[in-house]
């Protein structure tokens, strides 16, 4: 058996020809494994899903009951056959659910890292660190010049902000998976105990993640006023809104707003100049640099392919290593609410 025979790329995604599986593919399929809900990997209309009981819940939430013709829950640490390749998920640390995929046969184990990140999350499973021989990883951030900062100062910064600016209301734009509910849950940790205001279209998935046993305290949903005035109550309050969502009409009843972004990418100054933003957070859900680098390192794996984002830094690093390392150039991956619309039914709210 080749490691192809067990995995493979095609133009659909990473698909199985031993097991007869896809993981994350672009479009519908028979049979898929599911490494987690972002819209960019979770897609609706397979025939039968595999996935984390939290990710089939979240798939659910936001593209509707029948977004699968058939599902089975993977338990995280339980080993499954299917066709004779062994499979098992993994936690990933990357959101609510997010595991990582470990596909084994006769001897040769791959792990599909889906989307990942080390750094400390309250509101997900730590990532857990498997040996393997092949290692497919995402190079989201994977430059030299990406170090995301600790997330707690980040959140330190905003806090700092609501005291110099008590008049102003502070919208922040997060991603509606993940960014949202842990932004919440860091403020929360920082003893922040006010009412935190989210726009309706976070609003399931944070309730979500409540009922799974994430603090997240006190969530109140902006309702979407057809008032003209602005509105003082919001004076020094946090609302939390799809980053799209910032300079719609929807923010012109908040007093003097403060615009703020919480994403990896505010570490790029022109982009948070770009799309206004006063008040950029480097908060990540991804591993920067560092974190893939020493990740691959302690994997141990004598092979990595790089799915997507700046594959040629992370391919080139892992050549000085003596790493075999191939680009899949796999497209239709990304930051998912920058790169694609949302998914149904969060597109429907978004109106
Ligand atoms: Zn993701
Ligand atoms: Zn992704």
């Amino acid at each position: 058996m080749q490691p192809v025979d067990l995995l493979t790329s095609t133009p659909n995604g990473l698909f199985s020809p031993l097991g007869g599986f896809f993981i994350d593919p672009l479009r519908p399929v028979e049979r898929t494994l599911i490494t987690h809900a972002h819209s960019d990997h979770a897609r609706p209309g397979h025939r039968a899903v595999m996935a984390t009981r939290e990710t089939l819940e979240i798939m659910a939430v936001r593209c509707g009951e029948g977004f699968a013709g058939a599902t089975q829950v993977a338990v995280p640490g339980e080993r499954q056959e299917i066709n004779g390749v062994a499979v098992t998920f993994v936690p990933a640390g990357h959101v609510l659910g997010s595991a990582q995929i470990v596909v084994e046969a006769h001897g040769t184990r791959i792990v599909v890292s889906g989307d990942y990140k080390r750094a400390r999350d309250p509101t997900c499973a730590p990532y857990e660190l498997v040996p393997c021989d092949i290692f497919i990883t995402e190079a989201t951030f994977g430059l030299p010049v990406f170090r995301h900062p600790d997330a707690g100062s980040e959140i330190r910064k905003l806090l700092a902000s609501l005291r110099v600016f008590p008049d102003r209301a502070h919208l922040v734009g997060v991603y509606a998976l993940g960014k949202a509910q842990r932004v919440i849950a860091l403020l929360r940790e920082a003893g922040y105990d006010r009412p935190i205001h989210v726009h309706g279209a976070l609003e399931r998935l944070c309730a979500l993640y409540a009922a799974q046993g994430v603090a997240l305290g006190e969530i109140r949903k902006v309702t979407p006023g057809r008032s003209r005035g602005i509105d003082p109550a919001f004076a020094g309050e946090i609302v939390l809104c799809p980053p799209g969502q910032i300079q719609d009409l929807w923010t012109r009843r908040f007093p003097d707003p403060l615009s703020s972004f919480a994403s990896g990418w505010m570490r790029v100054r022109a982009r948070a100049r770009q799309r206004g933003v006063e008040l950029p957070l480097v908060i990540s859900d991804h591993c920067d640099w560092d974190g893939l680098t020493e990740t691959i390192r302690e994997t141990g794996a004598s092979e990595v392919w790089v799915t997507h984002g700046e594959e040629d830094a992370l391919v080139h690093w892992c050549g000085t290593l003596g790493i075999k390392a191939r680009p899949l150039h796999l497209v239709g991956y990304g930051d998912e609410e920058e790169a694609l619309t949302p998914p149904p039914q969060e597109a429907q709210e978004l109106r």
